[in-house]
């Protein structure tokens, strides 16, 4: 795979030897145990892929590569670039700017950009309205462009089941900057609604099955539907594709419960079920299923507790939270600082959108053992800072240095 020119200060020298180790080891891989780090009084089990993924490196490298060519110009970034605060903090504090946050509002009005300011689409990509307003500034949307190839891939998908005469149902979050420019796309070109989760999969089915009335489904699904959407006419062929970054297992599960109602309203023998149901497979991308996968290889190895690191609004990083916490008191830190003392941190709860306060989340005992990973658009650097945070508790932190060489 492409190397990218990424930032050292996002890089860590045992992380990297880890990752080289590993690699090497197992070209394939097919190998999803973690690896072991042990202290002596505390071990940590790293999972087998976690930290950057292509589309982050290749965001970052144009991103900076931008600023550092256009000085003196006006650079904006749509929004956050990825959802890492330190990375999007790093690129504020070069004098980038955000024009619009997370969820679409605007920051920066439109009317205050000219043709001679440079507009950067983040890794998740936009929508199409959005390119044509940039358009009618004077600013070629295109021109810096850090949509990740695996999120086009999911556009291409869509585009070519709607050529097929299919509607496209987005299983992805509705407010999520690459949810709603997949469902841009794919409403260019064929009806199209999105789905978040397996209940409104359930209730989605209802309509294909006719057993919700039809003129609810405007207001269950109001913002979530493409315009002119017919819920007689636009069910009754479908296909689905997803933001990149959901659970693997659910987004299995939603397609397939789709799947199944099709073919039990229009009574198809399983070979005609393609007539209804384009098949996909799941447009999840690589850095997803290798980070799901090394965690649930991760999760076979006994451990007192899991920390999970990435940005509180990052979606691939909270799923590899939803799968440690079905096993172990499970910590979503954003950063080595959230680690107060050996018995208190704070850490992010994502199903109530908060930050926790929590205590003695290191057991009495010794040694104790460590599940960690961390999100796609995370930095190895803080990682490792969490490593040596943690293993300051037990007066260990110059041991990071020495474990570089065992894996070097
Ligand atoms: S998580 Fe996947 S889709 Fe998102 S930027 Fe990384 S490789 Fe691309």
């Amino acid at each position: 795979m492409k190397t990218f020119n990424v930032p050292v200060i996002y890089r860590s020298p045992l992380i990297s030897a880890i990752k080289q180790q590993r690699k090497q080891q197992d070209r394939m891989k097919k190998d999803f145990t973690p690896t072991l780090l042990d202290f002596g009084p505390i071990r940590i089990q790293l999972a087998r892929h976690f930290g950057f993924c292509y589309g982050v490196e290749n965001a970052i490298e144009i991103a900076f590569r931008t600023v550092e060519e256009n000085e003196g110009k006006r650079i904006f970034l749509l929004s956050e670039m990825i959802h890492n605060p330190q990375v999007n903090n790093d690129l504020l504090s070069r004098g980038v700017q955000f024009l619009m946050d997370t969820s679409g509002r605007q920051q920066i009005p439109w009317e205050t950009l000219t043709a001679d300011d440079i507009v950067i689409i983040p890794a998740f990509g936009t929508t199409l309205e959005i390119e044509a307003k940039l358009e009618a500034i004077g600013i070629t949307p295109l021109q810096y462009n850090t949509t990740c190839p695996f999120v086009e891939r999911v556009w291409n998908k869509a585009e070519q089941i709607a050529g097929k005469d299919y509607t496209v149902i987005v299983h992805g979050k509705p407010k999520h900057e690459e949810t709603r420019a997949t469902f841009s796309h794919s409403r260019h070109h064929t009806p199209t609604v999105v789905v978040k989760d397996m209940d409104q999969t359930h209730r989605l089915a209802a309509y294909i099955l006719g057993t919700a009335p039809a003129e609810q489904f405007y207001e269950e699904f109001k913002g979530q539907y493409s315009e002119g959407f017919d819920v007689h006419q636009h069910l009754q062929r479908v296909g689905v594709v997803n933001q990149t970054t959901m659970l693997a297992s659910e987004t299995q599960a939603i397609a397939d419960y789709i799947r199944q109602a099709i073919q039990q309203r229009y009574q198809l023998a399983d070979e005609q079920v393609p007539e209804r149901f384009a098949d996909t497979r799941d447009t999840l991308c690589y850095a997803t299923n290798d980070n799901q996968t090394a965690v649930t290889g991760m999760l076979e190895v006994p451990a007192d507790l899991a920390i999970v690191v990435g940005g509180y609004n990052s979606s691939n990083t909270s799923h590899l939270v939803e799968l440690c916490e079905e096993k172990l008191p499970t910590y979503f830190i954003s950063s080595e600082e959230k680690l107060l003392s050996a018995s208190e941190l704070l850490h992010w709860d994502f199903h109530h959108h908060q930050e926790l306060h929590s205590l003695q989340f290191l057991p009495a005992k010794e040694p104790v053992t460590i599940l960690l990973t961390s999100g796609a658009s995370c930095p190895d650097a803080i990682v490792e800072g969490v490593i040596r945070k943690l293993l300051s508790f037990y007066g260990l932190a110059h041991k990071v240095d020495e474990a570089v060489a065992l894996f070097n």
